[in-house]
């Protein structure tokens, strides 16, 4: 491990169609085909479905690759009238330890396994990749 603490970064994106729609949801069926068309950009994107929080999630550790598919999870969403959502496309930097490697929670400040300290998890802006304040 060198002196940079590596990390992995977390992108998500909001689920165009709930992964478990009501069969009579009174969506129009264009919204409905827009709706699965972003979900099918966000897979070939390299997303995958995070049914627990019904979100799309993608992670790298890349942190050019983290923009790309930021870039293309808002580029799908731009395409609809639902434009707030472009907007919900997160990245989010999540701590690796600098002793072992191991993967930390979010949350966490110490390593579990080694009790070495992280660096803390930040969200970054998904357009320029710059660390954003924490909230
Ligand atoms: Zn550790």
């Amino acid at each position: 491990m060198g002196p940079m603490s590596a990390r992995r970064y977390w992108v998500t994106a909001p689920p165009g169609l709930s992964d478990d729609p009501e069969p009579d949801d009174g969506l129009p069926p264009d919204d409905r085909r827009r709706l699965e068309t972003i979900d099918d950009q966000l897979v070939e994107a390299g997303f995958a479905r995070d049914l627990d929080q019904d979100q799309w999630v993608a992670r790298t550790r890349n942190l050019d690759e983290a923009l790309r598919l930021a870039a293309a999870a808002r580029l799908a969403w731009s395409c609809c009238d639902e434009d707030l959502l472009r907007d919900c496309v997160t990245v989010s930097a999540q701590p690796e330890c600098p002793r072992c490697g191991k993967l930390a929670r979010f949350h966490d400040r110490g390593c579990a396994d080694c009790g070495a300290p992280l660096l803390p998890r930040v969200d970054l802006d998904p357009e320029t990749g710059e660390q954003l304040p924490v909230r």
